[in-house]
């Protein structure tokens, strides 16, 4: 990190935050600090002409970082970058000017801290030196040769990358081998399967850069994005590629239908799944497999297994659709047979209602919303289907020769990709098994880094959706590997250049870093000692929270830096009655929430000292015990809420937060406080309203309690 700075403060006075405080008295507190070389004020800092004035003041002071003392540091990104140049953001207007009172001691206190702690963060970080890679590679390799895996290479290599597409089956196209056909596109005359799978194969024959393996497994996944080292097998030769990106499209398998009781499936001939009717039919003969005669009454249960929280509790997205499209075969081979759909609900979004309105219009096909109850046996191989919960208000029963359970999608596992990881050999998987990263916020992401899902291994979806799929996660792979060149972070802190930078002589191979980092970043020696792949890191920092020797730094986000913004600001005695609150705000939720707060111009308790932290999970417990014996009140940490229905975006950062709760309080006990000092609180973006309320409640709370006791140490 940087030894000694010359720092150019600029501070703005529009929006508002002329009227709020008194920039005078800020420039008088920067001209007395000693690295600041420059200090200025502009009524329109963000405009084309102060970015100028900025660009000749640097060049003119020889200035290496600059304290934007203006908006929020999510706005005018673009403005206030400069290059080489380290720049720092003070909140004076969203943190300030629109959320305390004008003219008020107690917001002038706030705005000149907030400029101190900007100028010692300054002082003590560096600017990034970018993590690059000897000849990074940009090939991308597909695993599956389904139509997401086929649709993931044909744009991949229209983007101009070399592809190696892995299909583990004799011939490319997956589930498409074993259909009879498609489910008509939305809508539309019903299409042609063997047409449309030759078309997507000569695609991919008139592509040069795709290379394409059958017959082939993955062995070996090792390295990081850019430089991947993939091992494969084919029928036993094993070959070594390299990848700068992977697409995982390894796609789904049908629920297994024997997890259905009381279906009987294992003892029920004549039941059979919609995978089953699909090859029947393209075998050209529907038939009953109990006595090869053609069907008289075929029944279609729907949801079966699914949006069930017994076995799969979301939809499938296109077993309605496909059960439409059977019913259709069915009544083309078998002009006398009558179809019985039972269905909870027909989803056929979008231009498939019309489809769905031209199999309704067949005389032949009989749609019954209703619950199946129970199936018993007729003395012939028949079946009595008792359907309740239906229109008609009591059960009714229906006979039928064949029963076809529409059961859900499983996504296909991704163990077998043979991870060289210290966390595991398969991409760590969500909610049902989908082996997302964020599913509110980042589509295609998986755990690993560089490795993007695609099709229905990622989410249950229809061709149409796949091949949408596979040009999103397409895009992702390059987009990874052009980061990646440059030595910058992907999704969420893309264009970050830092990384963590570990000091390892102090390292006591405790493991914290290497099991806490939610992507597998870090491999680790036999001993224990992490050893670092920064191209798979985000920089969350969740492993400088976690490295209790503290030995874990970004240059421009680290121990040292965080800890002297916490010291820069003088905390009043208690007789002065101004209490002081550190908060802690994750930079994903919260503090964007924190900005719509200010935008609706709510108030904020101008008691209150915020520090933005890239997730709290990267909140190291020296911090707090820094800000107490500092004096401060109180800490609040606000982040992303934990669990299943709304995740942190760094995975795991709030869980661990709460985990460390407990080594939090001990530091606590052991300093005499009370538990209430420290509170966490869990936040999304929407719920800016209730920012005010969380704030006024814990100065309550602290008002009960009582002043820190460090205050006058
Ligand atoms: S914990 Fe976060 S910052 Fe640390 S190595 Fe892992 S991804 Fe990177
Ligand atoms: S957490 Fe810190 S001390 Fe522990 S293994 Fe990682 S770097 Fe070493």
């Amino acid at each position: 990190m940087a030894e000694s700075k010359n720092i150019g403060i600029f501070i703005c006075t529009g929006c508002q935050i002329g009227d709020a405080i008194d920039t005078a008295k800020l420039r008088s507190i920067a001209e007395q600090t000693s690295s600041v070389r420059h200090c200025t004020e502009h009524t329109f800092l963000c405009s084309a002409e102060s970015r100028q004035q900025i660009t000749e003041d640097i060049r003119k002071h020889q200035l290496d970082s600059l304290v934007i003392a203006a908006c929020s540091p999510r706005h005018a990104v673009a403005n206030f970058a400069f290059d080489k140049v380290l720049t720092e953001r003070v909140n004076l207007r969203e943190g300030v000017a629109w959320t305390m009172e004008h003219g008020n001691e107690d917001t002038q206190m706030a705005a000149e801290d907030y400029l101190r702690m900007g100028i010692a963060r300054t002082e003590t970080s560096g600017l990034p030196d970018p993590y690059l890679l000897e000849n990074p590679v940009s090939d991308i390799l597909v695993i599956g040769g389904g139509i997401s895996g086929m649709q993931a290479a044909i744009e991949a290599a229209s983007a101009g990358c070399q592809v190696l597409l892995v299909e583990k089956e004799n011939d490319l196209g997956g589930w498409l081998n074993h259909w009879h056909d498609i489910i008509p596109v939305s809508g539309g005359k019903q299409t042609n399967l063997n047409f449309f799978l030759q078309e997507k194969m000569d695609e991919i024959k008139s592509l040069t850069g795709i290379k394409v393996l059958c017959n082939t497994t993955v062995s070996s996944i090792s390295g990081e994005p850019g430089r991947f080292s993939i091992e494969v097998n084919q029928q036993g030769k094993i070959t070594d590629h390299r990848a700068g990106s992977i697409i995982l499209a390894n796609g789904w398998k049908p629920y297994d239908v024997t997890r259905l009781k009381e279906l009987k499936y294992s003892d029920r001939q004549n039941i059979i799944t919609q995978a089953e009717l699909e090859t029947m039919a393209q075998s050209g003969s529907i038939t009953k497999p109990s006595d090869g005669s053609p069907p008289k009454n075929i029944l279609f249960i729907q949801c079966a297994g699914s949006r069930d929280k017994e076995h799969l509790p979301y939809c499938s997205n296109v077993c309605c659709l496909t059960s439409l499209k059977q019913a259709q075969y069915i009544r083309n081979q078998h002009p006398e047979t009558n179809v019985f759909i039972v269905y909870k609900d027909i989803r056929t979004p979008g231009k498939n209602e019309h489809y769905y309105r031209e199999v309704q219009a067949d005389s032949r096909i009989f749609f019954t919303k209703g619950e199946v109850t129970e199936i018993a046996d007729n003395v012939d191989d028949s079946m009595a289907i008792t359907v309740s919960d239906n229109l008609l208000g009591e059960p009714i029963r229906i006979n039928a020769d064949l029963v076809v359970a529409a059961t859900g999608m499983v996504p296909n596992q991704s163990d077998d990709l043979n991870l060289q990881y210290r966390k595991g050999t398969g991409l760590p998987e969500w909610k049902y098994g989908f082996p997302d990263s964020h599913f509110i916020c980042f589509p295609y992401e998986t755990q690993r880094t560089g490795i993007y899902a695609a099709g229905a291994v990622r989410t249950p979806q229809g061709i149409q959706a796949c091949m949408e799929d596979a040009a999103g996660a397409v895009l992702k792979a390059i987009q990874c590997i052009e980061s990646v060149k440059r030595g910058q972070a992907v999704h969420p802190r893309s264009g970050d250049e830092s990384y963590p930078i570990l000091s390892l002589q102090r390292c006591t191979d405790c493991k914290r870093c290497t099991e806490e980092c939610p992507f597998g970043s870090y491999d680790e020696t036999e001993k224990g000692t992490p050893l670092p792949n920064p191209a798979r890191c985000r920089r969350c920092g969740i492993c400088m929270g976690s490295c209790p020797e503290r030995i874990i730094n970004f240059e421009d986000y680290s121990i040292h830096a965080i800890s002297s913004m916490i010291k820069s600001i003088p905390i009043p005695d208690e007789f002065e009655e101004k209490p002081r609150i550190l908060a802690f705000i994750c930079e994903n939720d919260a503090y964007p929430a924190f900005d719509l707060a200010a935008q609706h111009r709510l108030k904020i308790s101008p008691y209150v000292r915020i520090i933005p932290v890239r997730c709290i999970g990267s909140i190291n417990t020296i911090w707090l015990s820094d800000a107490l014996s500092q004096g401060y009140d109180g800490i609040l940490q606000i982040g992303c809420k934990p669990g299943e229905d709304y995740q942190c975006h760094f995975i795991t950062g709030s869980e661990l937060m709460e985990i460390r709760s407990e080594n939090i309080q001990e530091t606590l006990q052991t300093m005499m406080l009370e538990p209430e000092r420290i509170q966490t609180v869990f936040l999304e973006i929407d719920e800016y309203l209730r920012i005010p309320e969380i704030i006024d409640d814990y100065m309550e709370t602290i008002e009960e309690i009582g002043p820190n006791p460090f205050k006058d140490m």
